[in-house]
């Protein structure tokens, strides 16, 4: 099939298989425009959407909630074809992500449970923060609530290129928390401080960063309304699979790793791959992930790709998290648990487990603060249909170290740490793990993107910018983080491949494809 392909010029070439991939095939399709194919480097379609089967019930190693409502693209498709999970099943467990305090026990590594009232307190402290810092920040820099339409072929204009950013989210937050403590006449100071901490450890895992010294505040994103999480009956990848289903079979080419793209040949595009193969077309779609592209702009682009491009490439935020799914044949939590928050409070229990963990044989892998990886475990929640399984959350460096460790190490310091918090020696190690190794992967190389402090005035626009111009888009640049309200989601990668299909098909329509001699 690729062989006979190679010889044909096509319309349209998709690098990349994942959301934004598969949502720009799809739309083309569906508007006629047939000559196209997808090349994907890994055997399996979805990218970051990774669901898989288990005796456990489904595995959403990448994308798992569908993250609001309203307006949500992937929300109604989800509807459409009955996958949402019921919230008012029994067996429901996901909370918003607002209320994750209202749920969850938040425990000290000595087996103490947290004051609710504490939590809650803590919890309120650090959203009034967050709004009153949105509210204040001056008028420019202030998030735009007008969404910003992906789907269509973009008209950059001034609303895009204001500086949204005014600080970073360390310094916000730090800031504010200090002042916030220093009201507060109640005795808990340390205890309140400790769960400061432990939302600053979440914050690193929302934001997928290693440093929030690196997240600019307030960012771009915008949510859209209605519950923050949505669970899915059967995973993440029944979702991708209702838009895959409509891709013929010969539109794709697996393990198909791109190597260069020539952009620049009169009108045609060459895009040769790994193995030799060379295909020719008008158009390239390339939504290969952000990390990959830092990776490789110098080589996977003839001619070069411009500076300011390469310069709004490098400045995306893009870094890593890890999912641990820890599996029961018989749980030890009783039915109405929903899960447990790791507070750390004292570093004297730390240097215990520390010395335990190495006595154990398990490498210590310590973190450039001295501290040993699982400190960046932020806790373990329950699955919603899956009675069995915890989930847990490895944020920032010490989701970076984690990745070199053997399922057994793991899973035998995360039985250990769930022992202490949860004050309960007799918690037996999980019959089985699973681990997301996003970064480890050649093709995707981390979790998802933020905005970075690092951004400058333009980037945005430059990153998104067809090649050799938006007039003229030869090569055009999809994916999560070409995103601009929703940048790090499904959904966002779904629009960004919609919005570079739609700007190919409105061309077509125009019939505005005149041969240029470039
Ligand atoms: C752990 C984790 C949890 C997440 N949870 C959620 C969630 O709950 N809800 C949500 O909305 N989002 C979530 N996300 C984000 C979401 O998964 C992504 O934003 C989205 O799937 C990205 O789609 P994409 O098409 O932009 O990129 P990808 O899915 O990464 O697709 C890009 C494709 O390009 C391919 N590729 C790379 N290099 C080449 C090459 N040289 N040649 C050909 N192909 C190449 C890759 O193999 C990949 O298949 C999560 C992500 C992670 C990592």
């Amino acid at each position: 099939m690729e062989t006979s392909l190679e010889n044909v010029e096509l319309d349209v070439i998709i690098v990349g298989g994942g959301m934004s991939g598969i949502a720009a095939a799809q739309q083309l399709l569906q508007n006629g425009v047939n000559n196209i194919l997808v090349l994907e480097a890994q055997d399996y379609l979805g990218g970051r959407i990774k669901t898989i089967d288990t005796e456990y019930g489904h595995i959403d190693l990448g994308a798992e909630w569908i993250h609001g409502q309203t307006g949500n693209p992937l929300y109604d498709i989800a509807v459409e074809n009955r996958l949402v999970h019921n919230r008012n099943q029994s067996s429901y467990i996901s909370p918003s992500s607002a209320s994750i305090y209202d749920v969850h026990e938040f425990r000290t590594e000595n087996g103490s449970l947290i004051n609710r009232n504490i939590v809650c307190q803590v919890s309120k402290a650090m959203e009034d923060l967050y709004c009153e810092s949105i509210n204040s920040a001056p008028k420019e820099c202030q998030q735009n609530t007008d969404i910003i339409s992906e789907i269509e072929p973009f008209k950059f204009d001034k609303a895009i290129s204001r500086n949204f950013m005014t600080k970073s989210f360390a310094t916000h937050y730090s800031e504010g928390f200090d002042e916030y403590l220093e009201s507060c006449e109640n005795a808990d100071y340390d205890i309140q401080k400790a769960l400061y901490k432990w939302r600053l450890k979440w914050e690193l895992g929302d934001n997928c960063c290693a440093s929030l010294d690196d997240v600019a505040f307030p960012g771009r994103y915008i949510m859209y309304e209605g519950h923050g999480i949505t669970d899915l009956k059967f995973g993440f990848g029944s979702v991708f699979d209702v838009l895959k289903k409509d891709i013929p079979k010969q539109k794709v080419a697996l393990r198909k790793p791109v190597k260069v793209i020539k952009w620049k040949k009169r009108n045609i595009c060459y895009v040769e791959c790994f193995d030799g193969s060379v295909y020719k077309s008008k158009h390239v779609i390339v939504t290969v992930p952000i990390g990959y592209l830092k990776d490789h702009t110098t080589s996977m682009f003839c001619p070069s790709l411009p500076d300011e491009k390469v310069h709004a490439i490098q400045n995306v935020g893009f870094s890593t998290l890890v999912k641990v799914f820890l599996a029961w044949n018989k749980p030890f939590w009783c039915e109405s648990y929903s899960g447990v928050q790791f507070v750390w409070t004292s570093d004297a229990k730390q240097e215990q487990l520390k010395t335990e963990i190495s006595k154990q044989g398990t490498r210590t892998m310590l973190k450039v603060d001295g501290n040993p990886w699982y400190l960046d475990i932020t806790g373990f929640e329950r699955c919603t249909g899956r009675p069995n399984v915890l989930c847990g959350w490895l944020v920032g460096e010490g989701a970076e170290l984690s990745t070199t460790l053997s399922d057994i190490d793991v899973s035998k310091v995360c039985t250990r740490l769930l022992q202490c918090f949860c004050g309960d020696e007799a918690i037996p190690e999980p019959d089985n793990i699973y681990r997301s190794q996003w970064q480890s992967n050649q093709f995707i190389g981390g979790g998802y993107s933020y905005v970075s402090t690092r951004t400058q005035d333009g980037d945005f626009e430059a990153l998104c910018q067809s090649l050799p111009s938006n007039q003229n888009p030869r090569l055009l640049f999809a994916g999560e983080a070409t995103s601009y309200n929703f940048y790090s989601t499904a959904h966002g990668a779904y629009e960004t491949g919609i919005r570079a299909a739609r700007t190919i098909i409105t061309l077509k329509q125009e019939s505005k494809e005149t041969i240029i001699n470039l």
